[in-house]
């Protein structure tokens, strides 16, 4: 077995550990070990995956007016979906003859230039999904992304098998749901965080198979536990009395209170569930998940984020599920033995592939359907393409793409920002790692300035009534204007409107009416969630900080000696503990 070695990182400079298992997912696979850090390989495939800036353009087929994921002027062809999936077109007509004399991924490039792409990445079927991104098997999903298996879904992030729910961030098997972040298996919850399997509650932060609580933290099977006190049915029903719900004034001070609160509580070192040997935040049912963020049912994965169900012996991935994946984002049912890759579905041996379906044995190819043995788009027999495939890479070693910053790109590589089809601002990059113009130019990302806006608003947010029983139904009929005004950086859109189903569902949960868009509710949550990033650090597990009483075996007296790695930066004021620590406290 190979030593840990370390690397220094070609696009930051940092220092970087390859483990000796990472050598071995390497060989299987078939790829050098990296050259980028797994964070600067994060923010690379990032850079690639738009979500939510979606514009209005026409199908360059069928001239249909659409959204897309690209804008007018982009240098391809943008396809409604109907149109891309139709045999009324085939990628195999752009295929390219290898040209010894250039680097492969300049004559990639040429491809995917050539290639139409599908407007939006939905993966059927879907009912009723509309301003929505990355959908699969969805009814009636709107202005949300990568939402998988829901029904009704609108203005969320992440949500998995879930119903009737707005502006939820990571949520999974819900309903009725609003404001749950990194939360599963709640009914009728809002303003929910790190909580699971809760029923008709409020304001709950790290907080497990509790009913009828509210403004509390660290639970476990309670019911009737109000702002941390235990209460009777009766009691906690007067008290839940005095709460002003469906006021908005109210609930910025419940949500002042809340963040507080969250303060306040205990915090475990990550957000582990059922897991063995993992590391990273969010992660469930899994099995030595290292480095990774939201993942659950995964086996042997690392550096992985959005990895969603049966995802096994796979690295830098960031949505989707199968097997043996390396370097991509977007993968659908049925992928295995994929590298590089942006967007591929039940396909399998392929590398640098974008947009293929159906598709096996495919060495930089783009747009293909039911296809294998290709190389850029054009089809060989098996032995002319397996006698190709050494040849391509040997070149791609030998004559390697070197973009603007002097970053060297060889086989194994993935795809430099320059191929992107997005501007950095476009993309989820800026989200989690949020740039300024200038120096995604450094980074060699583009740039796009957002359009002027130019909504006629009816309605400023100051005019909305306080409370959403004075809201009146013509309230859906107003263009209301954002509180940002388009002065933050979160993609404001200035105005917004309130859909009849919202309406009906604050009147429902007694929610006041919002203030914000929903890019700008959307940025809100994210700041409350802990970065995409691990430190190490010590438990602060010392009597001195708390003591409820509970015994902790391994330190009975002084501080606790474990360490960890956490998503909690060191300078932050929660105190943190280690899973024995904490399950002493929280029971
Ligand atoms: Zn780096
Ligand atoms: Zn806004
Ligand atoms: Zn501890
Ligand atoms: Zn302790």
């Amino acid at each position: 077995m190979n030593q840990r070695e370390s690397r220094k990182c070609q696009n930051c400079r940092q220092e970087f550990w390859i483990e000796p298992e990472d050598f071995t997912f390497y060989e299987r696979i078939n790829v050098p070990p990296p050259t980028w850090c797994p964070e600067c390989r994060m923010i690379r495939r990032m850079s690639f995956r738009n979500e939510r800036t979606l514009y209005r353009r026409e199908c360059n087929l069928c001239k249909k007016n659409i959204i897309a994921m690209y804008d007018s002027t982009a240098p391809f062809s943008v396809f409604c979906y109907e149109c891309w999936w139709s045999d009324k077109w085939g990628a195999e007509t752009f295929e390219q003859d290898y040209d010894w004399n250039r680097p492969f991924l300049e004559q990639f490039r040429e491809l995917l230039l050539k290639v139409p792409k599908i407007a939006l990445v939905h993966y059927p079927p879907n009912t009723d999904v509309n301003y929505a991104n990355f959908v699969a098997k969805d009814r009636n999903v709107y202005l949300a992304y990568s939402v998988v298996e829901c029904e009704n879904v609108f203005y969320s992030y992440s949500v998995d098998k879930s119903k009737e729910s707005f502006d939820c961030l990571y949520l999974k098997g819900s309903e009725f749901c609003f404001e749950n972040t990194d939360s599963e298996n709640n009914y009728n919850c809002s303003y929910l965080f790190r909580s699971r399997d809760c029923i008709n509650s409020s304001f709950l932060f790290d907080c497990a198979n509790c009913q009828n609580c509210f403004m509390s933290s660290n639970l476990r099977n309670k019911q009737f536990v109000f702002r941390g006190q235990q209460l009777n049915k009766n009691s906690y029903e007067a008290k839940l009395q005095e709460v002003i719900a469906g006021s908005y004034e109210s609930y910025e001070e419940y949500r002042t209170e809340f963040k507080n609160l969250m303060r306040s509580s205990l915090h475990k070192f990550a957000n582990l569930v059922k897991t063995t040997n993992c590391t990273g935040d969010n992660i469930a049912n899994s099995k030595n998940v290292r480095g990774s963020f939201g993942v659950y049912n995964a086996e042997n994965v690392k550096y992985s984020i959005r990895a969603l169900r049966e995802v096994k012996d796979t690295y830098d991935l960031y949505g989707g599920l199968g097997e043996l994946l390396y370097e991509g984002t977007v993968t659908g049912w049925g992928s295995f033995k994929l590298s590089v890759f942006t967007y591929a579905s039940a396909s399998h041996d392929a590398s640098y592939i974008d947009w293929c379906q159906n598709c096996s044995y495919l060495l930089g190819c783009a747009g293909l359907r039911n296809k294998q043995y290709c190389i850029l788009n054009k089809q060989y027999s098996k032995e002319e393409y397996e006698a190709l495939v050494p040849k391509v890479i040997e070149h791609m070693n030998a004559m390697p793409y070197v973009d603007m910053q002097g970053r060297v790109y060889r086989y194994g590589e993935f795809f430099p920002p320059d191929l992107s089809p997005f501007a950095y601002n476009e993309t989820i990059a800026q989200e989690y790692f949020s740039l300024t113009k200038d120096q995604a130019f450094v980074r060699g990302c583009r740039w796009r300035d957002p359009d002027g806006r130019d909504y006629h608003i009816t309605k400023t947010f100051y005019e909305l009534p306080d409370h959403v029983k004075d809201a009146a139904d013509s309230i859906v009929n107003e263009v209301i204007g954002c509180a940002h005004e388009g002065k933050c950086n979160e993609q404001c859109t200035t105005a917004f409107k309130i859909i009849p189903q919202e309406l009906a569902f604050y009147r429902k949960m007694n929610l006041p009416l919002p203030r914000l868009c929903p890019n700008c509710r959307h940025y809100e949550r994210l700041a409350q969630r802990n970065p995409l990033k691990l430190w190490h650090r010590t438990c602060m597990c010392d009597y001195k900080v708390r003591e409820n009483g509970g015994t902790h075996q391994h330190h009975p007296t002084g501080p606790c000696p474990n360490e960890f790695e956490t998503s909690y930066v060191p300078d932050r004021l929660e105190v943190v503990y280690c899973e024995p620590c904490y399950n002493a406290e929280v029971v």
